[in-house]
C-alpha cells in the first residue's frame, strides 16, 4: 500500500484543532495542516517515517503560532546602545502612548478648529508648544512636522533653495547610517552644494567669500556620528548667522538629534539644543523626533514664521507629512518637557540615559543566579562594568558607565559558543539582543528596567543551547 494513504485527511486533522482555529482562524490553520501533510509526504520520498499523530499536530500548532505572530516583535535592547535605529530608537513615554491610542481609536480634531468649526492645520497641534519650549513662546517662531529628519532637511532645502546654492563646510558633509548623505540630499532637493573650507578647518572668511548671486542659504550640519579632533577649526553658529544676515540670507542648522533639555543638568555630556541654535541666530533648525527628544519618528522644522510658511506651501510637504498617531505621540512628548522636574522619570530615553550605575549593578546581581543556572556547563556569568553609548549618531565618542551580565563560554575556542549564545537569547519568546566583545557575550543592563525584570527572568529557563 502507498504509505502516504495512511496520512489523515485535512478535514479530520482540522476537527482535532478547534482551539487553534478559534485563535488563528480556519483559513490560516487549514494552510498549516496542508503544509505539514505535504512535508510528511515529501519526507516519505526520502524514506523518512511518517510522523505520529501527536507530533503532526504539534508541528501544525508551531507553524500556526509562528504565522500568527506579529512580524514587528518587542525585544529587550541590551546592546548598550540606548537609541538603536534597528531596534526602533526611542521608547515612548506612557503619556505619549496613551494619547496615540486615543487618536487611533476615535475621530480626533486633526485638522479641525474646534473654536471656529472651520478647517484647522495639523501643525498647529504642536507649533505653539514648540515655540514655547525653544523660544519662550515667541510669536515669530513656528514649526512644521514631517516624517523624519531626513525629510525635514530635504523639504527645507527644496523650499528655500531650489535651483540655487547652499553653502556648507566640507567638515560637515555627513553620512548618517542608512544612506542619508548631505550631498545626495542636496542633489535630490535640486540645490547646488557649495562646499567651503577643508575637512578639518573652515573659517569665517570661507563663508563670506562663498556668497554670490546664486546663494540661497548658509547651512550648518551637526556632525552627529563622528568627531574631528586635532588641528581643527569651525565657525560657530553666531558668526555664520551674522555673515548670512549681513547678506540677507537665511541660516539653516540641521541638528540631527536636538534634545530640548540641558544635558549637562542631568550629568550627561552636552548636546546642542534648538534653543541655543535659534538664540545664536539660526533662522531654521531641523531635528529628529525619535532621537534624544524621546518621541515618535518625525522630523521637526522649527524657526522663523515667514520661512516656515514658505516651507509649508511646498508640494513636498504634503508628501512628507505625518499622521495623527505620530502627532499625538509628539504632542504628548513635548508636553512632558514643560515639567523638567519630572522629565527624567517620565521620558524613557532620558530615564535610561541617567540610570545610576549602582541600580544596574544591583539588577545584575539579582539576575545572576538565574543566569548561571540557565548557562550552567556552557558559560560562566558575572556582573561587570561596561560602557553604553547613546546611539543614533548622538554624542558618538561619549560613553556612559554601565553594568552588564557577561557570559564567557567554557569552550577553549569560544567563537561558535558565542554565536550559539547570541542565537539562543535571540530565540526567546521576547528576544534578547546583546553584543559580543572580547570573547564574551554581553547584556548591557541599562536597557532592562526593573519593571521588565520579571519577564526577562521568567523566560531564562527556555534558553536552548
Ligand atoms: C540622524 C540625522 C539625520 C537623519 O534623521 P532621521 O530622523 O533619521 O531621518 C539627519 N541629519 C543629522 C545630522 C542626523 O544626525
Amino acid at each position: 500500500m502507498n504509505e502516504s494513504k495512511r496520512l489523515p485527511a485535512v478535514d479530520r486533522v482540522l476537527q482535532q484543532l478547534p482551539d487553534l482555529i478559534e485563535v488563528h482562524g480556519r483559513q490560516l490553520v487549514t494552510g498549516c495542516v496542508r503544509a505539514e501533510l505535504a512535508a510528511a509526504r515529501e519526507g516519505l520520498k526520502h524514506d523518512l517515517p511518517l510522523p505520529d499523530e501527536a507530533s503532526l499536530l504539534a508541528a501544525i500548532r508551531r507553524r500556526a503560532d509562528d504565522a500568527g505572530r506579529a512580524n514587528l516583535r518587542p525585544v529587550f535592547n541590551l546592546t548598550g546602545t540606548v537609541l538603536h535605529t534597528n531596534l526602533g530608537r526611542a521608547q515612548l513615554a506612557e503619556e505619549a502612548i496613551a494619547l496615540m491610542v486615543e487618536a487611533a481609536r476615535s475621530p480626533c480634531a486633526l485638522e479641525y478648529d474646534l473654536a471656529s468649526g472651520g478647517r484647522g492645520d495639523r501643525d498647529d497641534l504642536v507649533s505653539g508648544l514648540l515655540a514655547e519650549l525653544v523660544a519662550g513662546g515667541s510669536p515669530d517662531i513656528a514649526a512644521t512636522i514631517v516624517n523624519n529628519n531626513a525629510a525635514a532637511v530635504l523639504l527645507t532645502l527644496n523650499a528655500l533653495a531650489q535651483g540655487k546654492e547652499a553653502v556648507v563646510s566640507r567638515g560637515e558633509l555627513v553620512e548618517i547610517g542608512g544612506a542619508f548623505r548631505i550631498p545626495d540630499v542636496m542633489r535630490r532637493a535640486q540645490v547646488r552644494l557649495h562646499e567651503i573650507g577643508t575637512t578639518n578647518r573652515t573659517h569665517a572668511k570661507d563663508y563670506a567669500e562663498a556668497i554670490g548671486p546664486k546663494t540661497a542659504l548658509l547651512m550648518k550640519v551637526h556632525t552627529s556620528n563622528y568627531a574631528v579632533t586635532g588641528f581643527t577649526a569651525t565657525v560657530d553658529e553666531q558668526q555664520v548667522a551674522s555673515i548670512a544676515h549681513a547678506a540677507d540670507l537665511p541660516f539653516v542648522v540641521d541638528l540631527g538629534s536636538g534634545t530640548l533639555c540641558d544635558f549637562a543638568a542631568y550629568g550627561l555630556p552636552p548636546e546642542p539644543t534648538p534653543q541655543q541654535a535659534l538664540a545664536a541666530g539660526a533662522d531654521i533648525v531641523t531635528f529628529s523626533g525619535d532621537k534624544l527628544l524621546g518621541g515618535p519618528q518625525a522630523g521637526l522644522i522649527v524657526g522663523r514664521k515667514d520661512l516656515i510658511a514658505k516651507i509649508k506651501k511646498n508640494p513636498l510637504k504634503r508628501a512628507l507629512r505625518v499622521g495623527k498617531t505620530t502627532l499625538a505621540a509628539l504632542e504628548a512628548t513635548l508636553r512632558l518637557y514643560r515639567d523638567p522636574d519630572r522629565l527624567a522619570e517620565r521620558l524613557p530615553t532620558l530615564r535610561l540615559l541617567t540610570r545610576p550605575v549602582a541600580d544596574m549593578a544591583a539588577l545584575g546581581e539579582r539576575l545572576l543566579p538565574a543566569m548561571q543556572l540557565a548557562l550552567d556547563g556552557f558559560a560562566t556569568v558575572s556582573v561587570e562594568a561596561c560602557a553604553s553609548q547613546i546611539g543614533s549618531g548622538a554624542l558618538p565618542v561619549e560613553r556612559l558607565p554601565s553594568a552588564a551580565l557577561v557570559c564567557r563560554p567554557v569552550a577553549k575556542k569560544p567563537g561558535k559558543s558565542l554565536l550559539a549564545l547570541e542565537r539562543a537569547f535571540r530565540s526567546l519568546p521576547k528576544p534578547v539582543i546583546g553584543y559580543i566583545r572580547d570573547d564574551a557575550y554581553h547584556l548591557d543592563l541599562r536597557g532592562l528596567e526593573a519593571k521588565d525584570e520579571a519577564v526577562f527572568a521568567a523566560q531564562l529557563p527556555d534558553l536552548k543551547l
